[in-house]
């Protein structure tokens, strides 16, 4: 009998006919973000796939989905119980904790890339063994943490042509805000229980905020009313997450700030965030983090506030292979030049590989001939989109993009960022 690959496990191979599993786009993932964590100050780790299990329950929370439904935990050989990660932090905490960081120099980045296992049902962009692309900052109670965070992913997803990522922010506050806003919460949600769904209704008692991230309809109706955290933050949880959005903001980066934004892992305190995409589907978190001040001392070492991340890296993988100029190799934009336009080609490309740091291969047609024949080369080249430039474009100062795979065109400005807009687009 043939042996298949386990439920919800996957293949990363050349040539895949799922081309988010194509090696090539594993590796133009894997390249950028560790050129990013790089540039940012971050340094590789390589953890256990495998902890004691204890870790993670003491860690992410007995209470939570992943460690009461989703673990995979065994037990070895010699009757220790064992748990393949279900993600990157609690390692990673144990790891600095246990090599006594925080006495050498409590101020230290990291980043790991590896599989994470949790049993959830597998669908589109859920698996049981995933990836993630991870980093934690130890050791910085200030803002400027959380900020220059954010300001590293919205850099990765710029670099991998993720134009349309939308940030979520929220605040959990400190312990003291986020005890009272707990109390709010449960009071208005005991007055609506009968509209929640079972596990809300059991969550309500236990962890009351996770029935703000419930996807029912009916939850979802009545969290629309609920109290915001924001009324209830102390003086120094909003000042903290004022400077947040406001750093943020001056570094030019759009952000949704949402009331219901909560995370699956107990650990956060203070600030978290998500980075979604509609191209995904349902399963639309591409990335998500936030500040967990309290782990490290729970889990045994030295007060020491942190904050991270973790991308899912088949999620990326999806959103980069629906652009095709990726797998094939071939150029993203394909720039053709009448007589006469070729210095505004020339000025145009350049502008558009200095938007996203060169990552994407634009190429201006140098071959000359007719329009056919440098149509059939951006073809044969196997180039996502082409933008013709003619008298008409250079006069009205708009031009027209279109996907090669689909055929459709885009009206564009002729200008840098309104075409990397385009070409970040998944369709
Ligand atoms: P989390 O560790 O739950 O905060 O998830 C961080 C990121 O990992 C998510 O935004 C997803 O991109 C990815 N992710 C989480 N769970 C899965 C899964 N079961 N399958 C694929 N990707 C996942």
């Amino acid at each position: 009998m043939l042996v298949h690959a386990v439920k919800g496990m996957n293949d990363v191979r050349p040539q895949a006919a799922d081309a988010f599993l194509d090696t090539r786009v594993w590796e133009y993932v894997h390249t950028v973000a560790a050129e990013v964590l790089h540039s940012f100050g971050y340094h590789h780790t390589w953890l256990p796939i495998v902890e004691e299990t204890a870790l993670f329950a003491r860690g992410i929370g007995e209470e939570t989905d992943i460690v009461s439904k989703e673990m995979y935990s065994f037990t070895d050989r010699g009757g220790r119980m064992l748990t393949l990660r279900p993600e990157g932090t609690a390692g990673a905490v144990r790891a600095y904790i246990e090599h006594n960081l925080g006495r050498t120099d409590p101020v230290q980045r990291w980043w790991y890339a590896g599989p994470m296992f949790r049993a959830e049902r597998p669908q589109k962009g859920r698996y049981r063994q995933f990836y993630q692309i991870g980093a934690e900052l130890f050791g910085v109670a200030g803002p400027q943490a959380d900020a220059e965070m954010l300001m590293m992913l919205y850099r990765l997803c710029q670099r991998l042509g993720i134009v349309d990522a939308h940030v979520r922010l929220n605040s959990l506050g400190d312990d003291a805000s986020r005890q009272r806003y707990r109390d709010a919460l449960r009071s208005y949600l005991s007055t609506r229980r009968d509209a929640l769904c079972e596990s809300c209704q059991h969550r309500m008692d236990h962890n009351p905020l996770r029935v703000l991230d419930c996807k029912r309809e009916g939850c979802r109706a009545v969290v629309q009313d609920a109290p915001d955290i924001i009324d209830v933050l102390s003086d120094d949880a909003r000042v903290h997450f004022d400077c947040v959005q406001q750093w943020i903001g001056d570094a030019g980066i759009g952000f949704t700030r949402d009331k219901h934004l909560v995370r699956g892992l107990d650990y956060y305190t203070g600030t978290i965030f998500e980075f979604t995409s509609g191209a995904l589907g349902s399963q639309d978190a591409i990335l998500g983090g936030g500040r967990y001040d309290r782990l490290v001392q729970e889990l045994g070492g030295p007060a020491t506030p942190a904050v991270g991340f973790a991308a899912g890296v088949e999620r990326l993988a999806l959103l980069i292979s629906q652009r095709e100029g990726v797998l094939k190799g071939g150029p993203h934009l394909y720039v053709v030049p009448m007589a006469g336009a070729e210095s505004a080609a020339f000025r145009l490309a350049d502008g558009v590989r200095a938007n996203n740091a060169a990552v994407w291969r634009v190429e201006v047609d140098v071959s000359g001939g007719k329009l056919k024949q440098q149509m059939r080369r951006a073809d044969k080249l196997g180039s996502h989109a082409v933008l013709v430039l003619g008298e008409d474009e250079l006069n009205t100062g708009h031009g027209r993009i279109k996907i090669l795979r689909t055929g459709a065109e885009v009206p564009v400005a002729l200008d840098a960022a309104a075409i990397a807009a385009v070409l970040g687009r998944a369709d």
